[in-house]
């Protein structure tokens, strides 16, 4: 086979990128973890649904996908999740570490809500911390492995509002740089990825927005007028973090955000 017809079977759409690999996805029954289920299981892995909604996900056998009820801000069911990848596929490959809750829309710190800023640190934070250490535990053993966070683009690179998530997602980030080096020295490779705005039911049910404030962040990026960014553009960028063509990306922090940060549209 000549060269050029090698590369293009290699470039092939259909080309199973994370065959034979086994992955927990949290907050996977819906919005971002729903699409990276649906994309890995046709990259050709098997998925472990970790999330406190039983949904079906569509379109994929009950081979390749798995649910366990998980509440990310318990350890013991972050536990079982891993453990569950383990007694079904025997090992654990990618953790995509997604689950995620807004909180409240409160603006001003005068109006904090102390419980609220502890029901968030405790699913976006704790949750992250929870998956870590099992997914590590899995995986140093494999001397391999691969870690996917999601932080987010609004909120962990711009600064944003609702400022409990918001200093969440950049302990999530924060989180990801230390682990990197820690869990590096294992073959482990720890990554965020930092999508700007996408339209999934966080954004209404979770921080409380409606529909045209929705349309409206979505719509905002500076580069790439009219194109929006879908959940299935996220998902593909975690296939690419989850795969072994990222083999040597660690400690990034993968900005989806249609150049948005790069530039002040005001003085263009
Ligand atoms: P979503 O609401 O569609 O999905 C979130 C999922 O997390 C749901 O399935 C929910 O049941 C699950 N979940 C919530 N709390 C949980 C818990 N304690 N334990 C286990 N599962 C739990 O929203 P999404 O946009 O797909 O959110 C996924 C991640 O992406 C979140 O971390 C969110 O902060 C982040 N994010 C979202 C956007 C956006 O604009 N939608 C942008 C950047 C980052």
């Amino acid at each position: 086979m000549s060269n050029l017809l090698k590369a293009s079977s290699l470039l092939s759409p259909i080309a199973k990128r994370l065959e034979g690999k086994v992955a927990v996805i949290t907050g996977g029954a819906s919005g971002i973890g729903e699409a990276t289920a649906r994309h890995f299981v046709r990259h050709g892995a098997k998925v472990i649904i970790a999330d406190t909604q039983n949904t079906v996900v569509n379109s994929t056998s009950t081979e390749s996908v798995s649910f366990v009820h998980c509440d990310v801000s318990n350890e013991r069911d972050v536990e079982h999740a891993v453990d569950t990848a383990i007694a079904k596929h025997g090992k654990l490959d990618i953790m995509f570490s997604n689950a995620g809750i807004g909180g409240k829309f409160d603006r001003t710190i005068k109006s904090l809500d102390s419980q609220d800023l502890k029901r968030v640190f405790d699913v976006n934070v704790f949750g992250a911390f929870y998956c870590a250490k099992h997914a590590a535990r899995a995986m140093i053993p494999n001397k391999k492995g691969s870690i996917v966070f999601t932080a987010s683009a609004v909120s962990a690179i711009y600064g944003s509002i609702p400022h409990p998530y918001t200093a969440s997602k950049n302990a999530v980030v924060g989180l990801a740089k230390n682990l990197c080096v820690e869990l590096g020295k294992d073959g482990i490779r720890v990554n965020c990825i930092s999508p700007h705005a996408v339209n999934t039911p966080i954004l209404r049910n979770g921080l409380g927005m409606k529909e045209e404030e929705v349309d409206e962040l979505v719509c905002e990026s500076a580069n790439l007028k009219g194109v929006r960014l879908e959940v299935e553009d996220v998902a593909e960028a975690v296939v690419y973090l989850g795969s072994d063509e990222s083999k040597y990306m660690s400690g990034v922090n993968l900005l989806i955000d249609g150049g948005y940060s790069t530039t002040n549209p005001a003085l263009i």
